[in-house]
């Protein structure tokens, strides 16, 4: 779930949805559901509570901090029925982090109060594990099955890489190209689904002349049966 009304009004691209949904997928995990959501407690709260019980992990990214838009933490707390709670550790990392960008930045302290609200910044899920941000000020949070983090892409990457290994799975998936048209390509697709535990795609329109083919399978034994079978009817090739 990505949250942020600049992601509603298309003033933001959702980089963040792609990437993500690119590194589970890259680590064997099925990606079921991406939702924008604006910056409102009510919708990210009932959206958060309805995933969870559907889904084994949810993703939350934006909205953290001390600011009066920044309500993600918030409503994911309300959607487990928990409090906010402020972790000793990440309290002394904000307050650390917010001395140095004030004794870096003289300039902007003679004309801006740089006074942070360290208590509102360091604020996350009670019962929950904190997730250190090396790039940035506003912790992340993992409670439950549900993870909870920044939404400036590289504090997203950064915070991510710390909890990459527990997201993973056995799926496996495989890109070929053709020159094949999709007219052509229907009734392959239709048979190889019929034939194999596979799901196929066929993306059109990206390249000249050329269709991508995606197959996407449940284990790697299955996956190039299938791109076998396939490659015996129609010409493919790998980039
Ligand atoms: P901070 O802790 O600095 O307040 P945050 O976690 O609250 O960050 P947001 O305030 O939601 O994140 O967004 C910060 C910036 O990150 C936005 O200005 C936007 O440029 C970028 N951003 C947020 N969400 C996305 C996204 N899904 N894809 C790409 N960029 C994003």
């Amino acid at each position: 779930m990505t949250v942020g009304d600049e992601l509603l009004a298309g003033e933001t691209e959702n980089t963040n949805a792609s990437w993500l949904a690119r590194e589970l997928s890259d680590r064997g995990a099925t990606v079921s559901v991406i939702v924008t959501v604006g910056d409102d407690r009510g919708p990210i709260a009932e959206f958060v509570s309805r995933f969870h019980q559907e889904y084994d992990r949810v993703l939350v990214t934006g909205g953290l901090g001390g600011t009066h838009d920044d309500v993600t933490m918030a409503a994911v707390a309300d959607a487990l029925d928990r409090e906010l709670a402020v972790d000793e550790d990440v309290r002394a990392e904000v307050a650390a982090a917010s001395r140095d960008f004030v004794a870096a930045h003289p300039e902007l302290e003679q004309r801006y109060d740089l006074g942070l609200d360290v208590e509102a910044w360091s604020e996350t899920v009670a019962g929950g594990r904190p997730i250190e941000n090396p790039a940035g000020l506003s912790p992340g949070c993992a409670v439950e099955d549900v993870y909870v983090l920044p939404g400036v892409p590289s504090e997203l990457r950064a915070t991510f890489d710390l909890v990459a290994d527990e997201f993973g799975g056995d799926r496996r998936s495989v890109t070929r190209y053709t020159d094949a048209p999709e007219g052509a390509l229907q009734s392959h697709l239709e048979a190889l689904e019929a034939s194999f535990d596979v799901r196929a795609g066929s993306y059109p329109g990206e390249h000249a002349d050329r269709n991508r083919v995606r197959l996407v399978a449940a284990d790697e034994d299955t996956l190039e049966s299938a791109l076998a079978w396939l490659a015996d009817r129609i010409d493919l090739e790998e980039t």
